[in-house]
């Protein structure tokens, strides 16, 4: 079934005035909670390209990598990303607006946009190159956006795109998973009771393989609720010696990482084509420290070299990425409305209340997502 149908309506640059600012969060340096600020004079964002949309934000989403990147995570790579000529001055990216998810309404689009129209009720993970949706509105190409679940709320739909990408991108691109192939796969999701270990679970349950997952004890209801055949409290200590107890795995999705990756590539079946996937990679923060062409030698290297030496006992070694793409929100969308998957919002905050939910993102110990309502 095509998810994706052009609509028989030509979308056009509207004529009309409008504003040339919004209201937004912004930063204007990287730094700790402080940086933020209110705004009511961002710009308004411009559709440049004719495959952009302009996306009005009702709610919003916040993930870990807000908060690395108010402290300046990934600045050097991004900024390459923005500005490939390196023609604007240093700082240029000021001010950012921070802020992956959103759930809105569609207010403009470019000429060549098919797929939506005014009006249309849609979700997004927004790269983090792009000027985030902390914001009235934002900025998106037609390809990074999906009409939004109808049996979701706006705060719910925001719960879902960031971690959905991540791992639909790490799942189906990565570990080639999908509904098809995955009945009976042993699957351990190290870090299950975070943003993309709920929504990992709930993916991997939908497509009938057998979770095993890693969280604190407090978690477990949490877990065991969103499907997962088997909890293993990692807090009480020596989780690599219980795993090594149970039957080894197909997959291991670890958003964890750290001490992690020293024992868990030994709990996957030898010479078997099982994978080791970690979303906690020194992709971003390698370029901080040694530029990006320096910084891109150095992780070719290190990835080079684990993937070599996991081969070289059986197993592949693999880091996993957030790729942005509507498409694959089009396919969760589907699972949504079956009743597949679920949002799980951990707690919700009103637009002025955006510098309460990173502190809330800082204290750590996730159990699902934080979202902001916009309107
Ligand atoms: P969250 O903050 O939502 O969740 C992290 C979860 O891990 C929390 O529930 C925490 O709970 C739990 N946890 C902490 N330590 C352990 C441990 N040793 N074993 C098991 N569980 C643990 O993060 P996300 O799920 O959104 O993201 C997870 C990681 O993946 C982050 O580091 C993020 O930066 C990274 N990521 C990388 C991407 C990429 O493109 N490479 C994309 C998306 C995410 P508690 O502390 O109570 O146990």
């Amino acid at each position: 079934k095509a998810l994706r149908k052009p609509v028989l309506f030509t979308c056009s640059s509207a004529s009309a005035p409008r504003a040339t600012v919004m209201a937004a969060w912004v930063i204007d340096s990287y730094g700790p909670n402080e940086v933020l600020r209110f705004t009511e004079n961002a710009p308004f964002p411009a559709i440049r390209y004719p495959n952009e949309v302009i996306v009005k934000v009702l709610s919003a989403g916040l993930n870990p990598i807000d908060l690395s990147m108010r402290g300046g995570y990934g600045a050097a790579t991004l900024r390459m990303r923005r500005d490939p000529l390196n023609v604007n001055r240093s700082g240029g990216e000021f001010p950012l607006i921070l802020g992956r998810d959103v759930s809105g309404v569609v207010m403009e689009c470019g000429l060549s946009v098919t797929c939506f129209r005014p009006g249309d009720k849609v979700w997004a993970a927004v790269p983090p190159w792009k000027q985030g949706s902390l914001a009235e509105f934002v900025v998106l190409s037609g390809n990074e956006v999906s009409l939004k679940p109808g049996s979701l709320s706006h705060p719910e739909a925001a719960a879902v795109p960031y971690v959905a990408s991540t791992a639909w991108s790490t799942l189906v691109n990565s570990a080639g998973l999908n509904k098809d192939n995955c009945s009976k796969k042993r699957v351990l999701i190290i870090g299950a009771s975070g943003g993309v270990g709920t929504f990992a679970i709930q993916m991997v349950k939908a497509w009938g393989g057998h979770v095993t997952a890693v969280c604190s004890q407090n978690a477990e209801g949490l877990v065991r609720g969103l499907g997962a055949d088997h909890v293993v409290d990692y807090a009480t200590g020596a989780v690599d010696i219980k795993l090594k107890t149970l039957d080894k795995f197909d997959l291991i999705l670890d958003s964890v990482g750290g001490d992690t990756e020293r024992w868990a590539p030994g709990l996957l079946k030898p010479w078997a084509g099982a994978r080791y996937i970690t979303l906690v990679t020194p992709f971003l923060r390698n370029t901080d420290a040694l530029g990006v062409a320096d910084g891109m030698m150095q992780s070719a290297l290190t990835i080079a070299t684990k993937a070599l030496k996991h081969f070289s006992k059986g197993v592949h070694y693999r880091w996993g990425f957030f790729a942005p793409s509507g498409p694959a929100l089009d396919e969760v969308r589907e699972m949504v409305d079956a009743g597949q998957i679920r949002p799980v919002v951990e707690q919700q905050f009103s637009f002025s209340q955006v510098p309460q939910a990173f502190l809330k993102l800082e204290k750590g110990h996730a159990r699902g997502k934080v979202v902001v309502s916009v309107d």
